[in-house]
């Protein structure tokens, strides 16, 4: 039997805001365990929350980039639960009037295994905003927990069940994730804990219209852990289904050493959170005027810009897409293109070389020490046959290591390319003279024995021989 899965993700992203969703602690990564802390993010009784305006904001903005409806009222509710890492025993979210509604998250490219996907967009459900919990980190036999994490603003992104292979699923989470940051919604570090996410499966035979029994996985860690797992969890699934074995809904662990899932909890131990309003804050009204506001300052969506640069700089679809995946390598690229540069070299440029060091020296691109403005002056002079394109690798490597603009260096170096067609004719005369066997073979029609007569020329003019007009002028001379 055919089967198809059916999958939904769920994604919790931190904010990046000053301080924390509802009382004034710094909301920072990497200090002391519980120093960033008070009365309201530890829980005390008695305590009030106030609610962060810019944490409202930076949802909006989340849900404007992903195209969602912005609820022009909305409120938080309290999750009931009991656990150590939320000592008042419930959580502020959104329940039934969430922030954002609908929306798409458009994939393209190719997924984790390499496989091209069709270029299609996965529908959200919801975006809405909560407070996240404390960190806590099980021992042998006691556990820790840091409250630095608690009250931290966290959205909550819901995906329609609109997916069908893990390629797709790491399609969307990479897709996400860069809306994301190019909106400076957050920092989407993963290992930090920043961003994390949940999936839903279900399996069921190709054609039938009811859904399978959903299966929640939890503790993912990475993008290639959801989809391991989501391999996985099919093949289980599948299997299941075809040994006649039934599956009930049920939340399952990944566990990324042995690469499988195990049962934490079926339905009948699922939680029941008893949502209700939140009496201790005012519901949210977005006003027009804000919202026309904030949408004033939305940045280009990825998936535009990598448009745009198809069509504005003629690159390709490849190119388009690698120099799109990070807004700061976007923008260096076009800072650089404005100047009137050509962009297909330049474009070559920035994804070889430029990007070679930058991983090789452990560099983000706004720490690059070429600028976008230097790269386009080198560019230049390669296209102005100032210096050949292997010069241009050279002073490159110069200009990353000293800071030099390429100019500096080229006139530092003493790395001029030879372009004077009579000094140019004078060094192919020697090196017709000294090559009587290599220009015996070229007459004879061995078009490769003009390479070697090339290299003469080179070696004879110390490599600064423009090699175009070296080849046209021994194709001159030799008939
Ligand atoms: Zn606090």
């Amino acid at each position: 039997m055919d089967y198809e899965a059916v999958i939904g993700l769920e994604v919790h992203v931190q904010a990046r805001t000053a301080t924390k969703m509802f009382c004034g602690c710094p909301n920072q990564s990497g200090g002391e365990p519980n120093t960033f802390v008070c009365p309201v993010c530890l829980g005390y009784p008695g305590v009030l929350p106030v609610m962060n305006r810019e944490a409202i904001r930076t949802t909006i903005v989340a849900g404007l980039m992903c195209g969602c409806d912005i609820a022009p009222f909305s409120k938080f509710d309290r999750k009931s639960y009991f656990y150590p890492d939320m000592p008042k025993n419930y959580q502020i979210s959104q329940y039934d009037l969430p922030l954002c509604l609908k929306g798409a998250v458009p994939i393209a490219g190719k997924g984790f295994s390499g496989t091209p996907l069709a270029a299609r967009n996965v529908g959200l459900t919801r975006i809405h905003l909560e407070e996240d919990v404390a960190k806590s980190t099980h021992f042998g036999t006691y556990s820790v927990i840091d409250f630095n994490r608690a009250g931290v603003p966290l959205l909550e992104i819901v995906s329609e069940p609109d997916m069908h292979t893990p390629d797709e699923a790491y399609a969307y989470l990479t897709a996400l994730k860069q809306v994301l940051e190019y909106a400076q919604v957050g920092d989407c570090d993963m290992e930090k804990g920043q961003m994390r996410c949940d999936v839903n499966v279900s399996v069921r035979p190709r054609g039938q219209a009811r859904l399978g029994e959903k299966i929640e996985i939890k503790n993912l860690n990475s993008f290639r852990a959801a989809h391991r797992a989501l391999e996985y969890e099919i093949v289980r699934q599948i299997e299941a289904l075809e040994t006649g074995e039934a599956l009930h809904q049920e939340t399952r662990r990944w566990n990324d050493e042995a690469g499988v899932t195990s049962l934490m909890r079926s339905k009948e131990n699922a939680h029941d959170y008893r949502y209700f309003p939140e009496p201790d804050l005012m519901p949210v009204e977005v006003g027009a005027e804000w919202l026309d506001q904030i949408r004033a300052t939305l940045p280009e969506a990825p998936a535009q810009r990598r448009a745009r640069f198809v069509q504005n700089y003629g690159l390709t679809e490849y190119d388009a897409q690698v120099l799109t995946q990070e807004k700061a390598l976007a923008d260096y690229f076009e800072t650089a293109a404005r100047t009137g540069a050509n962009a297909k070299a330049l474009a070559n440029w920035v994804m070889t070389e430029l990007l070679r060091v930058l991983s090789e020296a452990n560099l983000g691109v706004a720490q690059s020490t070429v600028s976008p403005a230097a790269l386009a002056e080198l560019v230049g002079l390669i296209e102005a046959g100032a210096i050949s394109h292997r010069m241009g690798k050279d002073v490159f490597g110069e200009m990353f290591r000293s800071g030099e603009m390429p100019k500096a260096v080229v006139a530092r170096l003493g790395l001029v390319q030879e372009s004077d067609t009579g000094v140019i004719d004078e060094y192919v005369r020697q090196a017709i003279a000294q090559g009587a066997a290599a220009v015996a073979e070229y007459r004879a029609g061995k078009q490769k024995a003009l390479q070697s007569l090339v290299g003469q020329v080179m070696k004879l003019s110390r490599g600064k021989a423009n090699p175009q007009l070296v080849v046209k002028a021994l194709q001159e001379k030799l008939g």
